[in-house]
């Protein structure tokens, strides 16, 4: 079956950069890397794609600036990211954002391990 769907390419061309918005609206499954499946834990199947290898999120979109993209709340774990929720990425309501000025763009509160509250993980905010 063809898919119509606007697949961005994350091992493709271009790296996704934090803060910056990304087009398109269906993505490789951050959490899972496109396998369906739990890195490590075989046979079971990815509770944030259920499965698909994929994801989608309302365009515009902009990189989960939380866990870096990656869907993950701490690298090598299976914990699902607190922002993005294991998506690595995050919709925005406008493609004119700016950096959030509470994180700087991190998408980390201070000294904490909670997504920023500005900007609720995203690293930007609106303009
Ligand atoms: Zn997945
Ligand atoms: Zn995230
Ligand atoms: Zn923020």
């Amino acid at each position: 079956m063809e898919t119509e769907w606007k697949t961005y390419q994350w091992r493709g061309g271009r790296m996704m950069r934090k803060n910056e918005v990304i087009e398109g609206e269906v993505f490789e499954c951050a959490f899972c890397k496109g396998s369906g499946f739990l890195t490590g834990a075989k046979g079971i199947k990815c509770p944030v794609c259920r499965g698909e290898g994929i994801v989608s999120t309302k365009a515009p979109a902009v990189l989960c600036a939380f866990c870096n993209g990656s869907g993950k709340a701490y690298p090598r774990t299976n914990i699902t990211c607190p922002a993005c929720f294991g998506k690595g990425v995050m919709s925005v309501s406008t493609k004119d954002i700016e950096t959030c000025p509470t994180c700087k763009g991190r998408g980390r509160k201070a000294g904490s391990s909670l997504p920023c509250l500005t900007c609720r993980g995203k690293g930007v905010v609106s303009k």
